[in-house]
């Protein structure tokens, strides 16, 4: 499958540990993505995730400065 999915739960971002004067992270889009994604990840809403996923935990959100993949800190 390589749908297009937007993380829209309301857990809070994490913020990228290499920008801090950065927004917090942004959605990950995973998978193949359409034009309203495109223009959100121009917007600087969200992160294209691409296609090809790196095995282990998916991320849900990313940094929208460096792209980095982020993960919430432990509870
Ligand atoms: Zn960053």
């Amino acid at each position: 499958m390589c749908g297009p999915t937007i993380a829209t739960m309301s857990r809070r971002a994490p913020r990228c540990p290499a920008c801090p004067d950065s927004p917090r992270g942004v959605p990950l889009v995973i998978g193949l993505p359409s034009p309203e994604d495109f223009a959100a990840a121009d917007r600087g809403e969200v992160v294209l995730g691409g296609c090809v996923r790196m095995p282990g935990p998916e991320a849900e959100w990313a940094c929208p400065a460096c792209g980095r993949e982020l993960f919430p800190a432990p509870a």
